[in-house]
């Protein structure tokens, strides 16, 4: 963590409050510790909070915020998974509560501009009108934001088909932390020169404030066939993923629950799955409806062959929702398990499932813990949802995490499949990154951001923070 002399605390917030006006700041401890969780487990407090009003707000406050040295931290809704929206070193959280309206919705040129506090699911709402979806949906979209989105370039069940937020966005006007406004590409295909825009997508808020987005729209599917099957165990349902797809089939989604998390869902939701089977997958096709039913019985071939003893294809509409109800409220549903859970992002190639999952089996025995697993199996994007109860757990628990990540990297992975570096595994890089890749990264960073004020403490090992892990790195 690094030690800045700029403006904190009462003075900061006074600040600020001569600056954008009162009903703009918050600054009373009551109303700063809202703000000090994301939905992962770390903490820090603000100084102080902003919810600005529009793209003039936000670069009023950068260059106040880059003249007084006072670190910027945006924040969508705080659903992010890795600590990206805690402020670890003090200074200003934006929030962009205020910003969430959609500009406009371009139907001829399938194209929508929105402010980064629309809620994702608001976007498809609106857009459904108009035969059009915005495709990224996470399993938060009822409550995270296209900022957020944009930042971490979220996936979602219906990524692995079409693309993750990256594939969606192709304009962006952004804040820099001095103040400047910078507006990157627009409704076309393609703009000359570098794919800016490709390096902003999850900067994670460590270049920069993004004020607006334009976003690909993409026409709705029309029809899908969602199919449900069951596996004795988790292995016969990891390695019909792979089956699947070297079959030269694309589902929009395969999701793999194990059967900790089946339990844990039917308790919370009743989704219908079965609860005596050790993996199940739930799968969709969609497109046009001429051939959709043809893929949907290749798959069910093929998970046939490979063991499947329940197979359920979804005859209505209201059928599909509640299966899809039970995965996207599985995270939620924990808390039939245990009174908290740790969830890791790794992200291995897909053929690896059944030998990391292994892995994770041995790491939750090894350390005594109950891990259920929920992921976006055709990413090859792992969750492992690490049970446990008290807070004098939470560093075994993150032992286990951390020893899931090496599995994914030698695996030929990553330490993050979507939900971010942010604090928490900023100290984890060097597992896949040498220095000199580091030293790159902060070139990129510098130029956009030269004081480092922005999000500072996210994605780069910290010196303080990071010791330790720094010499257990692998390069
Ligand atoms: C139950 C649950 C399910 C989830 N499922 C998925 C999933 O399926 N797929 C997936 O990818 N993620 C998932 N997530 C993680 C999370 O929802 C996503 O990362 C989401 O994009 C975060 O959006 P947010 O608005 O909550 O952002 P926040 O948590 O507020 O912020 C996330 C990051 O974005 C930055 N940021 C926010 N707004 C801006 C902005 N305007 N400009 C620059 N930076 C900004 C923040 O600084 C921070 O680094 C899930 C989370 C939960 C709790």
């Amino acid at each position: 963590m690094t030690v800045r002399a700029g403006l904190r605390g009462a003075p900061l917030v006074s600040a600020l409050i001569d600056l954008l006006g009162t009903e703009k700041v918050l600054g009373t401890r009551e109303d700063l510790l809202i703000y000090e969780f994301d939905g992962a487990v770390d903490t820090a407090t603000p100084d102080a909070v902003v919810l600005p009003n529009d793209t003039a707000d936000v670069a009023k406050l950068s260059r106040f915020c880059h003249q007084h040295d006072v670190p910027i931290v945006p924040r969508g809704a705080g659903t992010g998974l890795s600590g990206g929206a805690i402020p670890v070193e003090g200074g200003v959280v934006v929030s962009f509560a205020r910003m969430s309206r959609i500009l406009e919705i371009d139907a001829p040129n399938m194209r929508a501009v929105v402010q980064p506090g629309l809620v994702n699911l608001h976007l498809s709402t609106a857009a459904a009108p108009y035969g059009l979806y915005f495709v990224p949906d996470p399993s938060s979209q009822k409550a995270c934001t296209i900022g957020g989105n944009v930042a971490e370039n979220s996936g979602g069940p219906h990524t692995l088909a079409y693309g993750v937020t990256t594939n969606h966005v192709t304009g962006l006007e952004l804040v820099l932390s001095d103040g400047t406004v910078v507006r990157l590409g627009g409704k076309a295909v393609e703009y000359e020169g570098y794919d800016l825009i490709g390096a902003f997508v999850g900067s994670e808020g460590t270049l920069g404030i993004v004020t607006e987005i334009t976003v690909r729209l993409t026409p709705l599917p029309e029809d899908k066939r969602t199919i449900l099957a069951a596996f004795p165990t988790i292995d016969g349902a990891s390695e019909t993923v792979s089956a699947i797809i070297g079959a030269g089939i694309v589902p929009s989604a395969i999701e793999l629950m194990d059967q900790l998390a089946t339990e844990a869902v039917e308790a919370a939701v009743g989704a219908g799955y079965p609860l005596d089977a050790g993996g199940i997958l739930l799968m969709e096709v969609d497109g046009l409806r001429d051939g959709l039913d043809e893929a949907a019985t290749r798959i069910e071939e093929i998970c046939r062959a490979n063991g499947a003893t329940t197979l359920r294809r979804a005859a209505t509409t209201l059928e599909r929702d509640r299966l899809w109800a039970g995965r996207k409220g599985a995270f939620a549903a924990m808390g039939r398990l245990a009174p908290a859970y740790y969830v890791q992002d790794g992200v291995i190639p897909r053929t690896r499932l059944p030998e990391v999952l292994r892995t994770v089996r041995d790491v939750a025995q090894r350390h005594g813990v109950r891990i259920a697993n929920v992921f976006h199996a055709g990413d090859g994007n792992l969750h492992p949802l690490i049970l446990f109860a008290k807070e004098s757990e939470l560093e075994g628990v993150k032992q286990a995490g951390l020893e899931i990540l090496e599995a994914c990297v030698a695996a030929g992975g990553s330490i993050t499949g979507e939900h971010g570096v942010g604090m928490e595994k900023n100290c984890f890089m060097p597992l896949q990154f040498t220095a000199d890749d580091l030293a790159t990264m902060g070139r990129v960073k510098s130029a956009f951001d030269p004081a480092g004020l922005a999000n500072p403490g996210k994605i780069f090992p910290t010196p303080g923070r990071c010791r330790e892990f720094q010499l257990a790195a692998r390069r």
